[in-house]
């Protein structure tokens, strides 16, 4: 089969990190173009400024990766759709729920994939976690995502306006991986965002969720951590104490801490590969939802202003 024939949009720190090497490692995929305002891709590779000049001017293209910050991506995924091009969407799918239900009826009608990518459900603890918890009682959970902003996202000022989500943006990774796991569905209680007094996006959250069998999670996300950096998650069951460590990298079961290979974004590209040899599209919105759920219920707390 002929390789699919990818443009990758937004060369910014996770297309270089991650896409980049993780499409040139999978023989399905061959990069036919990048695209980005103000940087380029891979030295040889055709690049343009804009979605728009990449279609008027370039390759032809199959496929797009949409790795811009959330506040640009529907435009771009619309514009991609409209010319029966597959899109993976980088996480979040999207600046708002109702504009991802909007680009999946429309790829179900043009009849292309569009695949809401999750990458820490990749990460190497993440599917025995699922295994493991599917066969047991939860008691309760504690989610714990604290890190420093000014080390993870220097200079990222989409991330603090809205729809950039804040802490939300490493704490959606988290809630990606619970959904995955935890055996019963779960929904906010309550929750307080801490908003510094000059930026539009929460710096910390702390959040009850409740799972349908009454069960007690509770998230805690902080980007003023400096030290030790957590992304954690821990599951008290009837069987013991489940923990998963490193964002979802090492898992900690009471028979001991397995180590499985890490396959993120290698997984992700595995995916939509057979994604679009299969003709389908998978679009999960249940992280983005509890996200927008906070924002929705959750009480503001005004703190100290951020500077980086
Ligand atoms: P970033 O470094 O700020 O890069 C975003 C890039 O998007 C910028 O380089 C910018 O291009 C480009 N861009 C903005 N508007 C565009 C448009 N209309 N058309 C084409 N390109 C456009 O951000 P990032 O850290 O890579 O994050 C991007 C997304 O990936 C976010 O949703 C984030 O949550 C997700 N993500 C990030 C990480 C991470 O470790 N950083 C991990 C996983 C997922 P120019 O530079 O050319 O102006």
């Amino acid at each position: 089969m002929d390789p699919i024939r990818i443009a990758i949009v937004g060369v910014g720190k996770i297309a270089r990190d991650q896409h980049i090497p993780a499409i040139e490692g999978n023989p399905n995929f061959s990069i036919g173009a990048t695209v980005s305002p103000n940087h380029r891709g891979p030295e040889g590779i055709p690049h343009f400024s804009s979605l728009e000049e990449l279609i008027e001017k370039g390759p032809a293209i199959d496929a797009v990766a949409l790795c811009t910050p959330p506040q640009v991506r529907y435009d771009l995924a619309a514009l991609a759709l409209s010319k029966g091009m597959h899109v993976f969407l980088e996480k979040p799918p999207g600046a708002t729920l109702a504009e991802v239900a909007a680009l999946e009826s429309r790829a179900e009608k043009v009849g292309v994939t569009l695949f809401a990518s999750w990458h820490s459900r990749y990460a190497a603890g993440v599917a025995p976690a699922r295994a493991w918890l599917a066969e047991r009682t939860i008691l309760s959970a504690k989610i714990v995502w604290r890190e420093d902003v000014r080390v993870w996202h220097p200079g990222q000022d989409w991330i603090w306006e809205p729809g950039g989500l804040g802490v939300f943006d490493p704490g959606i990774n988290a809630l990606s991986i619970a959904t995955h796991i935890m055996p019963r569905p779960f929904f906010l209680k309550e929750a307080t965002l801490s908003l510094p007094a000059n930026r539009a996006a929460p710096i910390a959250a702390d959040i009850e969720f409740c799972d349908t069998a009454g069960a007690e999670i509770h998230m805690d996300l902080d980007w003023r951590q400096t030290g030790p950096q957590s992304w954690d998650i821990i599951v008290e069951t009837d069987a013991g104490t489940l923990k998963l460590a490193n964002g979802g990298a090492v898992l900690t079961l009471p028979s001991g801490t397995e180590h499985n290979e890490d396959m993120e974004y290698p997984g992700l590209y595995a995916r939509f590969a057979n994604l679009i040899r299969g003709g389908r599209s998978d679009v999960d919105i249940a992280p983005l939802r509890l996200v927008a759920d906070a924002f929705l219920r959750g009480k503001r707390a005004l703190v100290e202003e951020f500077h980086d």
